[in-house]
């Protein structure tokens, strides 16, 4: 295991297996290339030990140059690809092979197949020595593979974490824990608080409710309650990047914790990804999101009898227990579709009795993938 700034990597590839990986690709293009001198055009920083291994394993003429492209900032990518260094002009009529490290999301491949658009090569091709299939999106052909790898931050071999790591000779990943992390949505009146209680027993879980989290930072005048606080005295919206700072306080105050059950955040699509990115710098991850969903009609009638015994005034007006219901479907529509795109949204019927729903919620949690 090794330490780059704040995080933990554990080896995944090593020397040898890259060396295969990189002989194979040289000997596939070689064998489709023999009859001319291809130029190799590697894509900085990441691809420079590549290229470096490739050309010495490449048994015929060729030639090598460099374009730089830049679109990752920390342990995910941006999504900003700038072009920093330009193609030289001496490729007219010429085969390009690109020498690409990493095939992630696929944003580079794009730009730099806008590039060579605008080149008058002969033809261009792309090789990749890792590739992530199950996240690429599929725009373009890849023609040459090293070795398709699952969808993990890996370092090493010319990769790296904010600049460290590019020197190791292997190939790491970020160590990933078993925790089980929940994120849980819940129409008001459909039990959410009692649910994430028993969870948290069950489960060896803390339950992080975001609403509870401010109150208590801003009633302890914390650096971050003040800051929050600010905000809200000068009318504006809390940025999420403070409440991002307020539960990593809270994740960092559980070592212990076996899992951590969100409640609360994320709100918006923004905030799923900053909670994903934020996860991902830990090594952790959302494992799965539960909505604890009930006929309206019933849990109305839940609410207005819940009302009557609390006497909590917005839970004895029909009206806006209904503009509750409404706000939750607009807020948690595009959350559902964020989750289900990463196959991690589970659906629970919140009618029942308490046991049932548990059941219900035990049953999903106990075949998510850690
Ligand atoms: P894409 O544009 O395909 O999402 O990402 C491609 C670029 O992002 C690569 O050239 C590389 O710089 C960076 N990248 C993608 N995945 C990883 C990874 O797992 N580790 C590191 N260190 N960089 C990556």
């Amino acid at each position: 295991m090794i330490k780059l700034h704040d995080s933990y990597f554990e080896l995944f590839l090593s020397e040898e297996e890259i060396q295969e990986a990189v002989g194979s690709l040289a000997e596939k293009i070689a064998a489709d290339y023999k009859d001319e001198v291809p130029i190799f055009v590697g894509v900085l920083n990441g691809s420079f030990m590549f290229v470096s291994d490739f050309l010495k394993a490449y048994p015929h003429d060729c030639e090598v140059s460099f374009v730089k492209l830049s679109s990752y900032q920390g342990l995910t990518s941006t999504g900003i690809v700038e072009t920093l260094l330009d193609v030289s002009e001496d490729i007219d009529g010429r085969s390009v092979v690109i020498l690409e490290d990493i095939i992630d999301t696929g944003r580079t491949l794009q730009e730099l197949v806008h590039l060579f658009t605008n080149t008058n090569v002969k033809e261009f091709r792309i090789a990749s020595l890792f590739y992530k299939s199950e996240i690429y999106n599929g725009e373009y052909n890849i023609d040459y593979v090293g070795l398709e790898i699952p969808n993990r931050f890996i370092v090493g071999y010319g990769l790296d974490y904010n600049e460290l790591g590019r020197n190791l000779t292997a190939v790491y990943q970020l160590k990933q824990t078993d925790m089980m992390n929940l994120v849980i949505f819940g129409k008001p009146g459909a039990g959410k608080g009692t649910q994430a209680g028993i969870l948290k027993e069950k489960y060896n879980l803390v339950h992080i409710s975001t609403g509870d989290l401010f109150r208590y930072n801003m009633k302890n005048k914390t650096a971050l309650g003040q800051l929050a606080q600010s905000y809200i005295d000068a009318g504006d919206l809390v940025p999420d990047q403070v409440t991002i700072d307020m539960l990593q306080e809270e994740v960092e105050r559980n070592p212990e914790a076996a899992g951590f059950i969100f409640d609360g955040f994320p709100r918006t699509t923004a905030q799923a990804e900053a909670l994903d990115q934020f996860l991902e710098s830990k090594g952790m991850m959302v494992n799965g999101c539960v909505a604890l969903e009930a006929d309206d009609e019933v849990l109305t009638l839940r609410l207005l009898e819940r009302g009557k015994e609390s006497g909590r005034s917005d839970d004895q007006d029909e009206s806006k227990i209904r503009n509750r219901f409404a706000e939750y479907n607009e807020k948690t529509a595009p959350l559902k579709d964020y989750y289900t795109n990463q196959g991690k949204f589970h659906s629970i019927s919140g009618i029942g009795a308490i046991e049932e729903i548990t059941e219900r919620l035990s049953a999903i949690i106990d075949q998510l993938p850690k």
